[in-house]
């Protein structure tokens, strides 16, 4: 065993594009996204035990529900060792949002313990197991910037979009089952050939760091706005408000606006009282963890 106790920041993503494919005989759709960290994160602390303890500050993710048990089952059993620690989560990233929370927990929980077992698993290792946990989990062991294909786990790293600062909105309410959900309500004619993606990531904005969300684009923007509750009336105040228009992230119902300032945030939040929706000011970042 390594350290007493390790704290280790969890990091929200969001997808700078996202386009949907096609579904796959597998169950999975083809994807082509950017996948950007922010520096909203999440922090979990590992520390010894005789026995596998997952803390949420959320109790109804505590224990075996919460993905980061898996992650330390799979890392585990991998390394041929048993899955005992104590993991606390501290959750700072809206729940179910698209903004990559759990899988973010799952991706630091298996850095953490790689290190607070002395396992030494390469990352390329690390991202094998990632993938069996999740399609954003491999992403979210490294972070920075991404493009993602196959079904977003496939990463080719982008020069790093860093210090950008976007303005970040999570909506009250998500919806069961989310992501199955809004995979299941796309049609055909939401599906495009990831010529965008492709384009976004080689364009001069993206090499200069110069990216706004005017370029962004999401295939599930559509249903997002059909199936979540109250989701259309906090999108329209917010457009009717920002210099660079929303762009949804992963399958919603968080959307953002890039780049933008303090000033926009607090218009945009006092527009937005008493919808319930969370109003942040976050900042690109690479948090190039190492392994
Ligand atoms: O990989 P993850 O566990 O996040 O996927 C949850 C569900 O979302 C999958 O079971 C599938 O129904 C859907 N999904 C999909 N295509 C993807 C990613 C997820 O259809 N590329």
């Amino acid at each position: 065993m390594g350290t007493e106790s390790l704290r280790l920041p969890a990091h929200a993503k969001l997808n700078l594009s996202l386009e949907v494919l096609g579904k796959r005989d597998d169950g999975y759709h083809d994807i082509a996204t950017i996948l950007q960290t922010v520096d909203l994160a999440d922090q979990l602390t590992v520390s010894s035990s005789r026995v596998l303890e997952v803390y949420c500050d959320n109790p109804e993710l505590s224990g075996p529900r919460n993905i980061v048990w898996d992650a330390a089952v799979k890392l585990a059993a991998h390394g041929g060792v048993e899955p005992w620690a104590k993991i606390k989560i501290h959750k700072r990233i809206p729940m179910a949002a698209g903004l990559g929370g759990g899988s973010a927990d799952a991706a630091t929980g298996l850095l953490g313990l790689n290190r607070f077992w002395g396992l030494g698993f390469t990352e390329d290792k690390l991202l094998s197991i990632a993938s069996e946990l999740g399609s954003d989990v491999p992403f979210l062991v490294k972070g920075g910037t991404a493009i993602g294909t196959g079904r977003g786990d496939l990463l080719e790293h982008l020069t790093s979009q860093t210090n950008l600062r976007v303005l970040l909105i999570a909506p009250a309410q998500s919806i069961a089952n989310k992501t199955p959900t809004l995979y299941g309500a796309l049609t055909p004619n939401d599906y495009s050939d990831g010529t965008h993606t492709r384009r976004l990531a080689g364009s001069t904005e993206m090499s200069t760091g110069k990216i706004s969300s005017d370029l962004c684009l999401n295939a599930f923007t559509r249903a997002a706005l059909e199936i979540f509750p109250g989701l259309a009336d906090v999108w329209e105040k917010t457009a009717a408000i920002v210099k660079h228009r929303p762009c949804l992230s992963g399958a919603g119902p968080a959307f953002f606006c890039l780049p933008s300032d303090d000033a926009e945030r607090e218009e945009v939040a006092d527009a937005l009282q008493g919808t319930g929706a969370k109003v942040y000011l976050v900042r690109t970042i690479n948090p190039a963890q190492p392994v």
